[in-house]
């Protein structure tokens, strides 16, 4: 018999009113307990029950979106790095909700403007941007900057780093749920960028585009993360998921 079993109710109760939203009763002793995830052991670093889908080491899992065929980006100091023209890579893996870690650097060598100064983009399901870009006294259009919905919500703040430096996104993404053609539950994203949030929870509005409105249409619940070549050298490390 454990300590706690000697203190009376330590472990709940089971005569405490029912909370109606849960079924479950206030401090119900009868909840089980949460399930045990080992974090990791600096802020970042994979908790124990994280899916990796970059370790730094291979392309492995990875695929060209033009065409299919072998991700032809290259890998560079424990980081994979695009390789402009070669188009967009993808992982072969599917997944819907989930709580995303994507470490992602501009070239240290700075050019360009705008939209054309370390552009890349994270696409959840393939489809949905948060967009990367070196918006250090970079002025462009406010949702296209880093941490920007592309085309829909700018982020709540710039949180860009120096050009050459590493940044992090830690995202959580609710999948859009359709029945038919109709959406019967739109996507969401909260995205902290560097520790600072800048989505919070916001509700998305299709899928990204580039001038024009966006709309939903319909998909699964599952889908690939995607990664953009937009032609500057940018470059992406530890990149992995847990399913929620
Ligand atoms: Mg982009």
């Amino acid at each position: 018999m454990s300590i706690i079993e000697h203190v009376p109710n330590q472990l709940g109760y089971a005569d405490t009113p029912v909370i109606p939203e849960t079924g479950r009763r206030v401090h119900d002793r009868e909840t089980p307990q949460p399930r045990v995830v080992t974090p990791g052991a600096h802020a970042g670093d994979a908790p124990s029950d994280a899916v990796v889908l970059f370790d730094g080491h291979s392309l492995a899992g990875w695929e060209s979106v033009r065409g299919g065929g072998d991700a032809r980006w290259e890998i560079v100091d424990g980081a994979m790095q695009v390789v402009p023209g070669t188009g967009d890579v993808q992982t072969t893996h599917v997944f819907g909700d989930c709580q995303l870690h994507v470490e992602f650097r501009s070239p240290d060598v700075v050019k360009g403007h705008g939209q054309g100064r370390g552009n890349s983009g994270v696409f959840l399901m393939g489809t949905y941007e948060i967009q990367v870009l070196d918006c250090r006294d970079n002025p462009t259009y406010a949702d296209g900057t880093t941490g920007a919905l592309y085309g829909q919500y700018p982020p709540l703040v710039n949180a860009c780093r120096s050009a050459g430096e590493w940044s992090t996104y830690d995202i959580i993404w609710r999948a859009p749920r359709f029945e038919g053609d109709r959406v019967v539950s739109p996507a969401s994203a909260t995205v902290i960028l560097n520790g600072v949030v800048v989505q919070n929870h916001q509700v998305l509005l299709g899928q990204t585009n580039h001038k024009v409105l966006p709309a939903y249409h319909p998909h699964g619940l599952t889908g690939p993360l995607r990664l953009q070549d937009h032609g500057d050298l940018v470059r992406f490390r530890n990149i992995w998921y847990r399913p929620l």
